[in-house]
């Protein structure tokens, strides 16, 4: 098994600016996933030695925002409609990013807002608060597409036993949702939030204000991985009908065309800081943190509405050696709220910590046998990241 994480970067290398490693995994296309691929490519450290989300982000801080906030303008001037009628859509479960969107477009911009949920597997009772309040406090209608349950149970232990990464069903379903609900409502415009281009790809890719379409490009329906499996696999199963999955497959690029369908990231538009946008969304939208920190970080207010994140962040912690500290560290040392130094520390006390909150209720939950997943772990710590040292697993190499 242990040859499934060879495309993994032989070498380990850390930015020299904030503490992220090129293990990361940088493509979301998570349809390209499957038992030996565990993602196409990884971050790459520039020649600087510096990677290209701490570029993009330096872009982000330090932009001429105006020139943005015309063209934002612009756009919503061209959707607007001011007869009733939905002239936009924000996906999102009541995290503190869909909340600052809708309310903006809403109150700051007259806007009016559709917002759509692929709620999370199980909510945290924090996330559902925080969901009722966005809708509550940015006077919008939600449709929410929830899957039959059994179902999304079933995929989600795939998911885990297949390929260790608990969430791979439930991004596909949450990716697909928006585009399809627009078309159904005859809504041209849709806001996602925060820009790929901050995580993953290039600074270039920051200038486009548009979500690529790649996520809708999908020809062959063979090439879907749910849970590990080919979805034309999963129809074979007398567990599951073929319309329990139309949810996972994407609209097509002709429908998105002809229904005149624009996907944009309202992070192109506006300034992206995430702690700005928690304090906005705190006085605004009635967001609230967790009373405690996530399991593996140091963190109260990101990625909290479902109890499944937390051993999301473990699972990534195995596989690439980066853990939810290591996530949240890197991104306020491209803030400058945190120096190379104080992530660092933060980085070695809480990554990789056993997210033990939640687990014992998701293992049931799930119907997985712990000792089970376990063993799934061990089979997903890749040698080169990897060694037993007293009959404990440690890290090789650790940023410092
Ligand atoms: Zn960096």
């Amino acid at each position: 098994m242990q040859k499934t994480l060879n495309n993994l970067p032989h070498k380990v290398v850390f930015c020299k600016k904030c503490v992220i490693s090129n293990q990361r995994p940088q493509s979301h296309i998570e349809f390209l996933h499957d038992k030996k691929k565990i993602g196409a490519k990884y971050l790459q450290m520039e020649n600087d030695g510096v990677c290209s989300p701490c570029k993009v982000w330096k872009i982000n801080n330090n932009m001429n925002w105006k020139k943005r906030n015309k063209e934002l303008l612009k756009l919503l001037d061209k959707h607007r409609k001011g007869n009733g009628e939905y002239d936009c859509l924000v996906p999102g479960s009541g995290g503190k990013d869909s909340a600052f969107v809708t309310h903006l477009l809403k109150f700051k911009y007259g806007m009016n807002p559709l917002t759509c949920t692929w709620p999370p597997i199980l909510y945290t009772k924090y996330g559902l608060e925080n969901y009722k309040n966005w809708l509550k406090t940015c006077k919008v209608e939600n449709i929410v597409l929830k899957p039959k349950e059994y179902i999304m149970k079933y995929l989600t232990k795939k998911s885990i036993l297949n390929i260790l990464h608990p969430f791979q069903t439930f991004i596909i379903g949450q990716k697909n949702i928006a585009p399809k609900i627009a078309a159904k409502y005859n809504i041209k415009l849709i806001f996602y939030g925060e820009s790929e281009a901050l995580y993953n790809t290039s600074p270039e890719e920051f200038n486009n204000s548009k979500v690529d379409d790649k996520y809708f490009s999908i020809k062959n329906i063979n090439k879907i991985i749910l849970g590990g499996e080919k979805i034309t696999d999963l129809y074979k199963s007398n567990y599951i009908n073929r319309s329990d999955l139309d949810h996972f497959i994407p609209i097509s690029k002709d429908e998105i065309r002809k229904k005149g369908i624009e996907m944009h990231y309202f992070g192109y538009y506006q300034k992206w800081l995430p702690q700005e946008i928690y304090y906005y969304a705190f006085n605004n939208t009635g967001y609230r943190p967790r009373p405690f920190r996530s399991d593996g970080t140091y963190s109260k207010y990101s990625s909290i509405d479902d109890k499944i994140d937390d051993l999301h962040y473990y699972t990534m912690f195995i596989k690439f050696g980066i853990g939810r500290a290591t996530t949240d560290a890197s991104q306020e040392i491209r803030n400058n709220h945190l120096t190379r130094d104080e992530g660092v520390n933060l980085v070695r006390k809480f990554d990789g910590e056993f997210p033990n909150r939640y687990f014992n209720e998701i293992m049931d939950y799930l119907d997985i046998n712990k000792d089970e997943f376990f063993k799934k772990c061990d089979e997903y710590r890749s040698p080169h990241l990897w060694k037993k040292f007293k009959n404990k697993w440690i890290l090789k190499h650790q940023v410092k």
